[in-house]
């Protein structure tokens, strides 16, 4: 079945292009993560799906690569001298409480769309900060603490309208190319931009969450007790184990500011909130008195209390991978190197598994390795020597963690040039075939290519 075409001749005719020392345009291209910031040769500026269609089309005749930038929140590659779209101002939002589905346009927030959806007793899956992008995030999966209960935001997709290589704008869904909408849910923005999603909420209001924070010196003895509870949780329980060395910097509240401490979040989403303040009180009782006790029954909307990540944009460097397990192996590498004087903001473990198993008919962004936690670390690098200091870390933990890992990686956790070449361990040998074929057909001279790029087969050309 062929995808419907919503628009041939757009007009497009207002779209904004700025170039490198024009007004406004170092504001358009800086990202969330300062060192993720885009030198495009030029940006649009969409304000509605026209403007994108004309843009592709301009990039189309001028032979140009194409980016596409929201919040900045995950420069997979940043564009170098082709065209970035940023679609911060599309920000259209529609809340269907009948149908619990959402018309989210491709400048808007978790933090925007789950407030209106909170009004109706509704939340969409968002990750651990509300500041994220709702499609860039639903186009790599994009899981958080309803994920293990759940899955991912990329399975919650029920329609996107894009535009694609052509400059064709089309609405996709199970019964209209349906082979691009399998791959479209979890294939990084490869296949063309997304203009608007639709996308199934569910029915949730309050949590039992929040944060256990204890002293770095306990941190051997809270992660393996930690990684017995884990494994015992059903999967409505989604948890991991940070370590932190909070800088003191003043978007901290006072008494994680400065501190090295081993923390566990975690999230109890089911429908009898009782359960989940049980399961709390059984890991209190494993880990003995902790120096801060966050975890309480909120509202949904509360989520991001839990990570509490930075909101103002930062400078930061990171490293993630897979792994089969949170045993004594990995127990030895996080304690001995994420110490109070390790320059890493934070080294976080989060449990998988659950609703995360995607079926097999959907694409899974987490490869199908069965791994059953995300490796994740980042440092902070407002300065040249915290970057170096922060990277050769990373480096380190690469070193040691790799060989602990299954090789396999999720997409959402790749940044920069190295997602490129590991964004194939992604996925599984017959999904990758399955999405090199897909882009070759819709992409094949990889014009989407400033991002978590999966190349087409080779043959085709690339422009600059
Ligand atoms: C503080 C923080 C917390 C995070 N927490 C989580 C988490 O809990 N779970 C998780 O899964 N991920 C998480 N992430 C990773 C995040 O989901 C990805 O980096 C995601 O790509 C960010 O999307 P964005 O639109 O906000 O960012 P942007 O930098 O604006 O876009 C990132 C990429 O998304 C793609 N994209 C964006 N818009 C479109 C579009 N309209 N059409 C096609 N492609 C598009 C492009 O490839 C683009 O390069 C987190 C990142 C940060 C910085």
């Amino acid at each position: 079945m062929s995808a419907t075409v919503i628009n041939r001749a757009p007009t497009g005719a207002g779209v904004r292009y700025l170039r490198p020392g024009e007004a406004g345009y170092d504001q358009a291209v800086t990202a969330w993560n300062l060192l993720g910031s885009h030198r495009p040769a030029v940006v649009a500026l969409a304000e509605r799906a026209d403007d994108v269609v004309a843009a592709v089309r301009y990039a189309r005749s001028a032979g140009l690569g194409v980016g596409v930038m929201a919040t900045g929140h995950g420069t997979g590659h940043a564009v170098e001298g082709g065209l970035l779209i940023n679609t911060a101002a599309m920000q259209g939002l529609s809340v269907d409480p009948v149908t619990a589905i959402a018309r989210v346009e491709a400048g808007v927030s978790w933090a925007r769309l789950n407030e209106r959806a909170a009004m109706h007793g509704l939340f969409g899956l968002q990750g651990s900060s509300s500041g994220v992008g709702v499609v860039g995030y639903s186009m790599g999966g994009g899981f958080g603490w309803l994920g293990r209960h759940f899955g991912f935001a990329s399975q919650s997709i029920v329609a996107a309208e894009l535009v694609t290589a052509d400059g064709d704008l089309i609405t996709v869904d199970a019964d209209h190319e349906p082979d691009l909408f399998w791959g479209l849910r979890g294939s990084a923005g490869n296949l063309g931009v997304v203009t608007a999603l639709h996308l199934r909420l569910v029915e949730l209001d309050v949590v039992y969450g929040g944060a256990l924070f204890y002293p770095i010196s306990a941190a051997r003895l809270v992660i393996e007790h930690y990684a017995q509870w884990a494994a015992e949780q059903p999967d409505e329980v989604a948890s991991s184990v940070a370590l932190l060395n909070f800088p003191p910097l003043p978007f901290l509240p006072e008494p994680l500011r400065g501190q090295s401490l081993v923390s566990i979040r975690l999230c109890y989403s089911g429908d009898d909130l009782g359960r989940g303040a049980a399961a709390v009180r059984d890991l209190r009782k494993r880990l003995g008195e902790p120096l801060i006790d966050d975890v309480r029954r909120m509202r949904v909307t509360e989520l991001d209390r839990i990570s509490a990540e930075p909101t103002d944009p930062v400078a930061g460097v990171m490293r993630s991978a897979l792994l089969p397990e949170l045993n004594a192996d990995v127990i030895d590498v996080l304690v001995a190197e994420q110490t109070a004087d390790s320059p890493l903001l934070v080294v976080e473990l989060r449990h998988l598994g659950g609703a995360l198993r995607v079926p097999s008919d959907q694409l899974s962004p987490l490869n199908r390795t069965g791994a059953n936690f995300s490796f994740n670390a980042i440092g902070l690098a407002f300065t040249p020597e915290l970057q170096s200091a922060a990277q050769a870390k990373l480096a380190r933990f690469g070193s040691l963690i790799d060989p602990l890992s299954d090789g396999a990686v999720y997409v959402n956790f790749l940044e920069g040039e190295a997602a490129a070449g590991r964004i194939r361990r992604a996925y599984s040998a017959a999904e990758w075939n399955r999405l090199t074929d897909l882009k070759t057909c819709w992409d094949p001279e990889n014009m989407f290519r400033f991002n978590r790029n999966i190349p087409p087969r080779a043959g085709t050309m690339s422009p600059a």
